[in-house]
């Protein structure tokens, strides 16, 4: 009988695990190695004194697109693991004190819109409408689907879709024909943040995700969002992947136009037959393979926005927070260009904070809080004069000082710990180019489709890429699209035989 091809993945985030579990049940023999102590990547998490802390994702996003991914690995979600509704998908909180519940509750949207704007009810449905449109058809044409050459996308049908997903248009430019209201035009288009981008700058196929958070709804895994890696881990171990943490590579080896195997930092090495790197792309280009041309063009694409995140063990509970909490600032447009622009952070900045307890009281011992506090900054920039111990005070003195506001006056003094990370937490720690942590690699359309990195390297055929940085980006469900694309590929280019449904 032959021997199973052997299959060598570097990094164990969501992309990398999910890569892992398609390839094993397809009778790869796969094993999967990780720098850190624990898998997660951008989804891991921390607990300290009983309070636990999901370090990067805490929203659940387009609930359809988790079903579909895990259904192709033979995972019915909803039996898969346990799930806690969520009913307001956030509060919004404004500068003039006024707040609007995000919700699927149709009557109270309905309420809310009309009182701060007459009429806007109905353009929402036609906006989420719109961008539920986006989604589909995003979905079908452009993210979840292969480009195996230029022509695949470049062509007269593709030119069409660019048309129809209103490519050429700001996201920003795209809501004020919907909404007049700043409040209602920031409402609709803040969600651009979590792929790492600003609204004027994005093209308007985004409002997919308001439209997907409204009409798809929410829910939040019991355990946190890291629980969706243990399960996965824990299905791929049986499966017969090999999990080796604490093990980082330092050199992706290559023979003229194969990649052959891995040296890690250790010294050891090994051989495979396949290697996918889920470590960000533009570090593998960098840092781990040996052409400088094609690492030098990689790192001057655009690379999306980071974040400073607090999180603090809190000896009480505030009423008044919801799960999930975005705090928008009048001076949106200012914020945003201090952010992208300057890399840097505004002093009216916005920002979002996640309260789990909210849904699932088993994030904090009784009575208490755990609160993860995410400000979006400018990443890391040598040509910007960035002193990140400035902006660091810059940023907790401005959300204490908000959240006083809000009634938590006494908030200082219930802190028992807090945990930071700052850019270079998550370039050190993960390796993400320029502590890009929404991206790394932005999401304009001249980075989507073909025109953001391949799957696979140009040069060495049975070298793949899974993750945020490379087709078709980022966010957990983009992420499990990506390892679904890459490892169909793998399977439709390293074996001859068909693959297992
Ligand atoms: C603050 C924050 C909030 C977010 N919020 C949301 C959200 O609410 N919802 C959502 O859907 N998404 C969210 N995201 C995005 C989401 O977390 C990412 O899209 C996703 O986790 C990326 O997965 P990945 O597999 O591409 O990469 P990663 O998670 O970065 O995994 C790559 C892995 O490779 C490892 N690695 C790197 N170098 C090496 C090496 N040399 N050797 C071995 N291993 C290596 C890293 O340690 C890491 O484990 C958020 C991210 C952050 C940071």
């Amino acid at each position: 009988m032959p021997q199973p091809k052997s299959v060598a993945i570097i990094g164990a985030g969501i992309g990398g695990i999910a890569t892992a579990i398609k390839l094993a049940k397809n009778g790869f023999d796969v094993t999967v190695y990780e720098k850190n102590p624990a898998p997660g990547g951008r989804v891991s998490q921390t607990i300290r004194e009983g309070h636990r802390f999901d370090l990067g994702a805490s929203i659940f996003l387009m609930p359809e697109i988790y079903r579909d991914t895990f259904a192709s690995l033979d995972i019915k979600l909803d039996e898969f693991m346990e799930f806690l509704p969520v009913t307001t998908l956030y509060q919004l909180y404004f500068d003039d004190g006024s707040v609007l519940d995000f919700t699927k509750d149709e009557k109270k949207m309905e309420a809310q819109l009309e009182a701060i704007e007459p009429g806007s009810y109905r353009m929402m449905k036609a906006y989420l409408d719109k961008g539920y449109g986006f989604l589909q058809l995003g979905l079908s044409k452009l993210l979840g689907r292969n480009f195996y050459h230029l022509f695949d996308f470049v062509n007269l049908a593709n030119v069409g879709l660019l048309i129809k997903l209103k490519a050429y248009l700001r996201h920003q430019t795209f809501v004020t024909r919907y909404f007049r209201h700043p409040h209602l035009q920031m409402a609709f288009t803040f969600q651009n943040i979590y792929v790492g981008q600003s609204p004027y700058e994005a093209p308007a196929l985004f409002s997919m995700l308001p439209a997907a958070e409204l009409l798809e709804g929410s829910m939040f895994p019991k355990g946190g969002m890291n629980r969706i890696v243990s399960k996965l881990v824990e299905y791929a171990e049986r499966l017969g992947v090999k999990f080796v943490c604490n093990k980082p590579a330092a050199r992706i080896l290559t023979d003229n136009r194969r990649a052959t195997g891995i040296l890690f930092e250790d010294g050891s090495r090994i051989a495979a037959d396949i290697l996918v790197a889920n470590a960000d792309l533009p570090y593998v280009y960098s840092d781990l393979l040996p052409d400088k041309r094609p690492a030098a063009r990689i790192n001057k694409l655009n690379h999306a926005c980071s974040a400073i995140v607090f999180h603090w063990g809190i000896d009480k509970l505030y009423p008044g927070l919801a799960q999930h909490n975005v705090f928008l600032s009048d001076r949106y447009r200012q914020c945003l260009d201090t952010i992208f622009k300057d890399k840097s952070l505004s002093e009216d900045f916005c920002f979002y904070i996640h309260s789990p307890v909210r849904t699932d009281s088993t994030a904090a011992p009784e009575g208490q809080d755990s609160l993860s506090v995410v400000i979006p900054v400018g990443h890391l920039d040598t040509s910007k004069d960035q002193n990140w111990i400035r902006i660091l005070s810059m940023a907790r003195a401005g959300v204490i000082s908000r959240l006083k506001k809000l009634g938590l006056e006494d908030l200082e003094d219930h802190i028992k710990f807090e945990i930071c990370y700052l850019p270079g937490t998550w370039e050190s720690m993960f390796h993400v180019s320029r502590g890009a942590t929404f991206g790394s690699l932005g999401h304009n359309i001249m980075q989507m489709g073909y025109f953001r990195p391949h799957n696979r390297h140009n040069r060495y055929g049975n070298l793949y890429f899974t993750g945020g940085s490379t087709h078709p980006g980022n966010g957990i469900p983009l992420v499990l699209l990506s390892a679904k694309l890459t490892s169909e590929r793998i399977l439709k280019e390293q074996v001859s035989v068909s693959p297992v449904e």
